[in-house]
C-alpha cells in the first residue's frame, strides 16, 4: 500500500482507497464484473474456474443471486449463481 497525494485537496491518501476521505475525490476507479457459476445436478460445474480465478485476483463478491432452471416437469435440473464482483 502506498500513499499518494489527493489531486483535489492535497491530502495523503492510500492508493487503495476508493475515494479521498477528506474531499471525496475518486482515487481508485471501482470496476465491476459479473460471472455465473452453473451447477447441473448430476453433472458438472460451469464457470467455477473463472470465478475462483477472479477471487484469487482480488475481486470481491458484492452481490449474488441464485437462479434455478426447471424442466417441463417442474424439476430443478440446474442451479446458477450470478455473482457481481468489484475490484
Ligand atoms: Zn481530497
Amino acid at each position: 500500500m502506498a500513499l499518494i497525494k489527493c489531486p483535489e485537496c492535497g491530502r495523503q491518501v492510500s492508493d487503495q482507497a476508493a475515494a479521498c476521505p477528506e474531499c471525496g475525490y475518486p482515487i481508485r476507479k471501482v470496476e465491476y464484473k459479473s460471472v455465473t457459476v452453473s451447477h447441473r445436478l448430476g453433472g458438472g460445474y460451469g464457470g467455477k474456474d473463472e470465478y475462483q480465478r477472479l477471487l484469487s485476483e482480488g475481486w470481491q463478491v458484492v452481490d449474488e443471486r441464485l437462479e434455478e432452471s426447471e424442466n417441463d416437469d417442474g424439476e430443478v435440473y440446474a442451479v446458477h449463481w450470478h455473482y457481481k464482483l468489484q475490484k
